[in-house]
């Protein structure tokens, strides 16, 4: 459920009429629901209702530091993959204690903030990586609270650049050496072995990959028990998706029950690293059709939006409902459109024959479900701002992150002097 609504024959975002803030900040822009955040942070959270959980946001999926703290203030910890991610954390007001560090290549300088401020744990992905780890922590008399990041190789079913559970993904370390790995990790000063971390993949509409998943981990932490690892964590990583096209994923409750089914008896602290699902839904990108064109086959929409502002479309086959922000008459006759961006490539194509109402140059429309990896992936090419976002609380919105001015972007480049003459 989210709060953009259609109400007195337009789309709102919670009280706001979403065109009024199209006239104020001009398009493209993300616009962010909080009654939507705090409401999938909470749905979330509610499934580990008396169960010893941790949930950590995956701050990827959407980075604005007004974003992150909206669900600080609901006691949402933090799963960051950089030293930028970290000090958005930090700076949100998500304490140290809630934040776990993921990612395959983490550098000696991002440890090091991590172990300075006391992070709650590191997934490792690699051996290489626990001994630059156990370096910096012994140079700084620091003990670094670590799971191994461990691949189960279990099929997500989800789309290939997101899956990441698999033998042949780059993630984590493989099954067959885990049992090896922790017992050299455990001689390494500055480490202190406490957990298992798993994440098989991302927009997982099927609960059977996490079961098989999360079973292998329980074997998996009794085993590394009985070689004499004290397991006090377990993390089970995000993943679960959410609804773009109607198709239902599971519910939050029915995610939890397989977690706990698997994990109950076990005595650990669980470990819950959502992104998508908190913030997908809780966001929408606004943008305004500049021109409809009769092609030799087709009719295309061209919106000012493009892929640099939102590359699911490009990157990932990603489908978004798109909603005019005029709600359609009850008689509205609707015709397929594809609709395209302005940006000179052929992936530039956000739908193929989607059946929109009638369109016309000035009408505004809205991509759904565009609330995570969207801004957040959002680039300047073509030399195109990048987009600004919004965030609705109620009757009010704020600009959280501004549009940058064309000439802050040409700022940042440098022309060498030896082309200064002549
Ligand atoms: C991307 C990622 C997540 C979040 O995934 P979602 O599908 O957005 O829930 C969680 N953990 C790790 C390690 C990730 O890389």
């Amino acid at each position: 459920m989210d709060h953009f609504n259609y109400k007195d024959g337009e789309l709102y975002a919670e009280d706001l009429p979403i065109a009024k803030i199209a006239a104020e900040v001009g398009t493209p822009f993300y616009c962010y629901s909080t009654a939507t955040l705090e409401r999938h942070y909470k749905v979330f959270s509610e499934a580990f209702d008396g169960v010893n959980a941790l949930v950590c946001y995956a701050v990827k999926a959407n980075s604005n530091l007004a974003v992150i703290k909206t669900l600080a203030r609901l006691g949402a910890g933090a799963d960051v993959v950089s030293e930028g991610e970290l000090r958005r954390a930090l700076q949100a007001g998500i304490p140290a204690s809630k934040i776990v560090f993921s990612g395959v290549g983490k550098r000696p300088w991002e440890m090091e903030l991590a172990l300075e401020v006391g992070i709650h744990q590191f997934n490792v992905e690699s051996e290489p990586e626990v001994k630059v780890l156990s370096n910096v922590a012994s140079r700084m008399g620091k003990i670094a609270k670590i799971a191994f990041r461990v691949n189960p190789d279990v099929d997500a079913k989800t789309h290939a650049k997101i899956s990441t559970g698999k033998a042949e993904n780059k993630f984590g370390v493989p099954w067959q050496d885990v049992s090896r790995i922790y017992g050299d990790a455990a001689k390494l000063p500055g480490i202190e072995i406490q957990g298992v971390d798993v994440h098989i993949g991302s927009q997982l509409m099927d609960l059977d990959p996490f079961n098989n998943a999360f079973l292998r981990v329980r074997e998996l932490v009794m085993l590394l028990r009985s070689e004499g690892h004290n397991i006090t964590q377990v993390d089970l990583g995000g993943g679960l998706g959410i609804p773009y096209d109607g198709t239902m994923p599971p519910t939050p409750t029915s995610y939890g029950a397989v977690a706990i089914n698997a994990m109950g008896n076990l005595g650990v602290q669980l470990i819950f690293e959502p992104g998508r699902l908190i913030v997908g839904n809780a966001g929408v990108l606004v943008s305004e059709v500049i021109y409809v064109k009769q092609g030799a086959e087709r009719k295309f929409v061209i919106l000012d939006a493009a892929m640099n502002d939102l590359i699911r479309p490009a990157m990932y086959d990603g489908y978004h409902h798109i909603d005019t922000i005029k709600e359609p008459s009850a008689d509205a006759v609707f015709e397929p459109m594809d609709v395209v961006g302005p940006v000179c490539e052929t992936g530039d194509t956000f739908a193929k024959a989607r059946d929109l109402p009638l369109l016309e140059a000035s009408d505004l429309v809205a991509f759904r479900s565009a609330g995570a990896y969207g801004a957040v992936m959002a680039s300047t090419y073509n030399t195109r701002p990048l987009v600004p976002e919004v965030l609705v609380n109620g009757d009010q919105y704020a600009v959280i992150r501004k549009r940058p001015s064309l000439e802050e972007i040409l700022d940042l480049d440098t022309v060498p002097t030896w082309l200064d003459n002549e």
